[in-house]
């Protein structure tokens, strides 16, 4: 017998959903999100420091080597002349030392070649040393405040989470359709576009977690297709022959 081809996904987000997504996620980052100190700024080049930082590593980690590194190296000309011995230095203990390597490349680069300008535009922004296409969109969108989507793993996580279940972000062709995804979502303007990408970012450290989803405390639980799945699941969870201690902490991250 043939086999049968799977279904083609329809990943379109309708444009009453993704304005409804928006509201709720907005009015949330506007009274719980973290006061970080990249957030202060639309300078470049300490975007680009922070986000190069952030790369693998908890911002709780990243805090004083941010401060520290921008003591040190407080612009782009600063680190260009900086002798490759001390930009190593500067990150010591924060590991990942090619990220140091290219940041220190890339400043020499836009010093030399580009009249220490940063492009602003993601195309361009990926040419530079060390930027892949989530970097590209930070940049874009909260140092030059463009219109630009990014997707890193925890926005990964709450779009697929959100919008496609049945996708698998880590998948290449997943990570592809969950960029689609990102770009149907964003707002008209570029300034709006600033705090729906913060915003996704900060959902998916603090309430969509990798580990256990913190359902019972987000706010976009009425646009979320994976959050009657896993109420469905702790509800059969609930109603098999468990013990009674169990089966109230089996809820517990479902309300909470
Ligand atoms: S409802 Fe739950 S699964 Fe859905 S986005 Fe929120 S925390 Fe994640």
């Amino acid at each position: 017998m043939a086999k049968r081809r799977p279904r083609p996904i329809d990943l379109t987000v309708a444009p009453d959903a993704a304005t409804a997504f928006r509201r709720r996620l907005h009015a949330w980052f506007r009274k719980h999100s973290r006061d970080l100190p990249w957030r202060h700024t639309r300078d470049p080049y300490r975007i680009l420091v922070s986000e190069l930082m952030l790369q693998q590593t908890q911002v709780s980690r990243v805090l004083d080597f941010y401060r520290r590194f921008l003591d040190r190296f407080p612009d782009l000309y600063s680190l260009a002349d900086a002798r490759p011995k001390k930009v190593m230095e500067a990150w010591e203990g924060l590991g990942y030392y090619a990220r140091a390597r290219n940041l220190h490349a890339l400043a020499k680069h836009v010093t030399t070649e580009q009249d220490g300008v940063i492009p602003s535009e993601p195309i361009a922004l990926r040419e530079l040393p060390g930027v892949g296409a989530y970097t590209a969109g930070a940049v874009a969108s909260f140092a030059y405040e463009k219109r630009a989507a990014l997707v890193d793993t925890n926005v990964a996580r709450v779009l697929q989470r959100v919008f496609a279940p049945q996708l698998r972000p880590k998948s290449g062709p997943g990570l592809k359709q969950l960029w689609l995804i990102a770009e149907q979502l964003l707002p008209r303007t570029g300034k709006t576009t600033w705090t729906h990408n913060q915003a996704l970012m900060e959902l998916g450290a603090l309430v969509c977690t990798a580990r256990v989803p913190r359902c019972g405390i987000c706010p976009v639980t009425a646009s979320c297709a994976t959050f009657p799945l896993l109420e469905a699941e702790a509800a059969g969870a609930d109603n098999a022959d468990a013990p009674p201690a169990r089966k109230g902490k089996r809820r517990a991250a479902m309300t909470s």
